[in-house]
């Protein structure tokens, strides 16, 4: 039995592993004690489950626990790090490098930063969402102190090579940034086979619960050194004050935990299902458009842009399924997504695209349904475009001179 919308939206969050809530549970009423309370028995079991879920997360990523600080999510913790990292080091230089197609809370984040007066490079991608280590390299100067860029893109789930960036970065001596919230659970990920010096992390992305999420920050061979953005108690060895949200911390250690043990198996899985998803458009509809990269992606990504149809209809159209559109509804205009955008992607056509993520819990039955449901709804569409028509006809509809009224 389906049930409707079917939720194909697992790049912008996951549902809570049934596991993840059972472990949350004891948390919230019998064991909710303070992880900072050192004098009593509440405490100490609070501060006991904080730890285990330190080493469960730090264990998937190859850290060791003291370099784990928890973190809001990873809105946070891209702040802290960006932000962080650019006022502790301001005396080493005030040049920092970043890519157009990062999440929105690097690009503001950097955007604050250049209206302070620092000055940032923004790297060009190519047409799959890609920058290399070559271009990290040419933009380096004696005066760059940060690199950032995202190991999976949350809308086109193209993968950055952040391995050899992190190899040019170590090389000059400058602090490497990933934030690595799509890709880390879905694909191995180790600090330091990628180079890393900061990575963050959520949970809601991986099947934990919302608003709890880490930042990664480097100890060895070489201390990574930040000034906290938030003041107080000096949790979190001072980089991070406030009382730990206990049960999203457990949670969140559950959840990576889950992620290591089912991460081949699920990768295989959800590959396996985008792919028929994917074959299913291309066999039975023409004029589509991949986004992204055709392999160097998240196993569940799919952003197809289905030309010849207008964006808010094909949204209206396909009601049955919960999926994004290239269209991010800022305020009251519907602007074309800046990350298709920094791919060439047309306006046009960024605004006929759509991201499926497919998840954990994602079937075939579900697969099946939405290939069929939506190739109907754009053909239904298209059957009333008269561009469509002409294309049809071998018309280069951009070679047209379109008569002026
Ligand atoms: C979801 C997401 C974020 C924001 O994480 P929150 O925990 O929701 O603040 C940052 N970066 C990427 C790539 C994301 O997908």
């Amino acid at each position: 039995m389906l049930k409707f919308p079917i939720y194909l939206d697992n790049n912008a969050t996951t549902p809570v592993d049934p596991r993840v809530l059972e472990a949350m549970i004891p948390f919230f009423t019998g064991d909710f004690g303070n992880a900072a309370s050192r004098s009593h028995a509440y405490g100490w079991k609070a501060e006991e489950a904080v730890e285990y879920a330190r080493t469960q997360i730090a264990t998937l990523i190859g850290a060791t626990d003291k370099e784990i600080v928890f973190t809001s999510g990873a809105t946070e913790s891209n702040n802290l790090a960006i932000k962080g990292v650019a006022d502790f080091y301001k005396d080493k230089g005030d040049h920092l490098i970043t890519t157009r197609t990062e999440h929105k809370c690097v690009l503001d984040t950097m955007k604050r930063l250049e209206r302070q007066g620092y000055k940032v490079t923004w790297l060009d991608t190519d047409k799959t969402g890609r920058v290399t280590a070559q271009q990290v390299r040419d933009a380096i100067t004696d005066k760059t102190i940060l690199v950032s860029v995202m190991w999976a893109n949350n809308e086109i789930g193209t993968l950055q090579p952040i391995a050899e960036i992190g190899k040019v970065c170590r090389e000059k001596k400058v602090l490497f940034h990933t934030d690595a919230v799509q890709g880390v659970g879905k694909l191995p990920f180790n600090v330091d086979e990628m180079n890393v010096d900061l990575v963050s992390l959520t949970a809601h992305k991986i099947y934990g619960p919302k608003g709890v999420g880490a930042l990664y920050v480097r100890r060895k061979p070489t201390r990574v050194r930040l000034t906290p953005i938030i003041d107080g108690g000096g949790h979190e060895r001072g980089m991070r004050s406030g009382t730990l949200n206990v049960p999203g911390i457990v949670g969140f250690g559950k959840a990576c935990e889950l992620a290591k043990a089912e991460m081949a198996e699920e990768g295989l899985r959800t590959g396996r299902l985008r792919k028929r998803l994917q074959d299913y458009f291309f066999t039975h509809l023409d004029h589509l458009e991949l986004n992204g990269h055709p392999d160097q992606r998240l196993p569940g990504n799919l952003n197809i842009s289905f030309a010849f149809v207008e964006g808010e209809a094909l949204m209206m159209a396909i009601k049955n399924v919960a999926v994004s559109s290239g269209s991010a509804c800022t305020s009251a205009s519907l602007e074309p997504s800046y990350v298709l955008r920094a791919c060439g992607v047309t306006e046009d056509l960024a605004h006929t695209s759509i991201r499926f993520g497919v998840g954990r819990f994602t079937t075939e039955e579900e697969i099946d349904y939405v290939g069929k449901y939506v190739t109907d709804q754009v053909k239904k569409l298209r059957e009333m475009s008269p561009l469509y028509e002409m294309a049809k006809e071998g018309v280069d509809l951009s070679k047209i001179e379109w008569a002026a009224h």
